[in-house]
């Protein structure tokens, strides 16, 4: 399936707008490792690292980490083995800085004949308020969402059977924040894909089936 070209694909959208989902679904087609950037953070607070203690309630209110820490572990992170072929990116780039920092870091990686996307997860506001007060997580890092991906028995982790809990950032008004954020940053992020002819856009108001089949399909795999 996977090619001697790289492939970097960039999954942007709202919170709640099932990006993360999609991209664990072409990380298993595609064998590229999908990379969260909130994932990573988690990890750290989790792990109580220094980083982690520093960036804990940030992450809880909904702000945005500073670059510099998000960049010190996703670069870290892009640099392992198991992406030498390439990656899904899922959270970054979030904002007009990074995603000129991610531009200058691929510049170092990137050949011309390497396949690199931005898919946009199209998700309005109504319905992300809607999801995200559904979802639910564990703290061995799997997420349910009682509507969408329930898990088998109500409140506890199929895979660890840990009670599942909200995570602190989707609480009501912290999505109201998140979503304003979102709006303001994602759009010049956007204008650069769409001018590089290199944006798909899908809709994401629908079954998870059905978009990841858009997405499989606009990308050929
Ligand atoms: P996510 O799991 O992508 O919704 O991210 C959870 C939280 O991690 C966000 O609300 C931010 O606080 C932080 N975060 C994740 N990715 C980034 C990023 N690219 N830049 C800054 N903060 C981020």
């Amino acid at each position: 399936m996977l090619n001697k070209n790289k492939t970097i694909l960039i999954f942007l959208g709202p919170p709640g707008s099932g990006k993360g989902t999609q991209a664990e679904m072409v990380s298993k087609r595609t064998k590229l490792p999908a990379i969260s950037t909130g994932k990573l953070l988690r990890q750290e607070v989790k792990g109580k690292t220094k980083i982690g203690k520093e960036v804990e309630k940030i992450v809880s209110r909904g702000d945005l980490v500073s670059n510099s820490i998000i960049e010190k572990l996703l670069f870290k992170r892009i640099s392992k083995r198991d992406a030498s072929g390439g990656f899904i990116l899922d959270g970054y780039p979030r904002k007009k800085s990074q995603q000129d920092n991610l531009m200058k870091k691929l510049k170092n990686i990137i050949k011309e004949e390497d396949k690199i996307f931005a898919i946009l997860v199209d998700v309005g506001d109504r319905e992300v308020k809607s999801r995200l007060g559904g979802r639910r997580m564990c703290a061995c890092g799997a997420t349910y969402h009682l509507k969408f991906s329930p898990p088998k028995k109500k409140g506890v982790c199929d895979l660890c059977g840990s009670k599942l809990r909200v995570r602190a950032d989707d609480k009501p008004s912290v999505i109201a924040d998140r979503l304003k954020i979102y709006h303001k940053e994602i759009a010049p992020i956007l204008d650069y894909w769409e001018r590089s002819g290199r944006l798909i856009r899908v809709d994401g108001e629908r079954s998870i089936k059905k978009v990841n089949r858009d997405i499989v399909k606009s990308l050929k795999y």
